[in-house]
């Protein structure tokens, strides 16, 4: 069976790493325009470096979760793809293989000039005057808001190849990610693991109001179930 996973901010909750849009969580704290946009980082780029570079030190200190080891461990018995809007790597880390960041990965960089081939970093920091070999300051490989998606294609392939959809801590808010929980035919089975009420599911779609580490666990009994394994 091919199984996609679309992932968000609530897996990676329980290793530590504030979510976005729920209260206490990271971006109250921050005004989005001010750290996640070009414009930001042309106005205050040592701003915008220093917001990511202490994202960057945090992911170093935190764990991949059960949830994250629960998704790594399908691959047992599934073909299973990850779409991930974080930019952390702890889908990496349990063991999972295949896995598409939708919105950048926070240990790579890439330069802010035209040439924009990400690289992974060597250092956990990334300092104003660090230079591409064309001279052009680098900057995190992330999406920031208003910049397009260019992984967007490649997910959208790997969901019409989905025959089971389980979408893990995501609001889905943000789009053009929350498109592809809309994207499946009817008959598509769609799981969503998330402990709070979400008011715009897939109309087909199971609720599983539970954490990741629990959740995942439910689903897995239900993979095996209709893999009859
Ligand atoms: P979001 O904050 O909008 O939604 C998070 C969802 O996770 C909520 O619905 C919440 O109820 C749920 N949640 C909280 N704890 C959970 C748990 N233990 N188990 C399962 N679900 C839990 O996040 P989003 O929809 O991913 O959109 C946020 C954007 O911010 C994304 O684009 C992402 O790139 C970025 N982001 C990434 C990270 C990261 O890489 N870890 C962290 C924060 C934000």
């Amino acid at each position: 069976m091919k199984i996609t996973v679309l992932s968000g901010a609530g897996i990676s909750a329980e290793s530590g790493i504030s979510t976005f849009r729920e209260s206490g969580g990271l971006w109250e704290k921050y005004d989005i325009s001010e750290v996640a946009t070009p414009e930001a980082f042309f106005n205050n780029p040592k701003l915008v470096l220093d917001f990511y570079n202490q994202r960057r030190i945090q992911l170093l200190e935190v764990e991949p979760n059960l949830g994250h080891l629960e998704i790594a461990k399908w691959e047992s018995f599934s073909n299973v793809n990850i779409i991930t809007q974080n930019i952390d790597d702890l889908h990496e880390r349990a063991g999972s293989s295949n896995i598409l960041h939708l919105h950048g990965e926070l240990l790579k960089a890439k330069s802010s000039g035209p040439n924009q081939l990400p690289f992974s970093l060597k250092k956990p920091i990334i300092e104003l005057g660090d230079l591409c070999e064309e001279g052009h300051q680098i900057r995190p490989h992330v999406v920031w808001f208003g910049e397009s998606v260019p992984e967007m294609d490649n997910a959208e392939s790997i969901i019409e190849e989905t025959q089971m959809l389980i979408i893990v801590g995501t609001s889905l808010n943000v789009y053009p990610a929350a498109s592809l929980a809309y994207s499946l035919p009817k008959s598509t089975p769609i799981y969503i693991v998330d402990p709070s009420p979400l008011d715009n599911l897939p109309p087909n779609a199971i609720h599983i109001k539970e954490k990741a580490s629990t959740g995942l666990k439910k689903v897995t009994d239900i993979i095996l179930h209709r893999t009859k394994i």
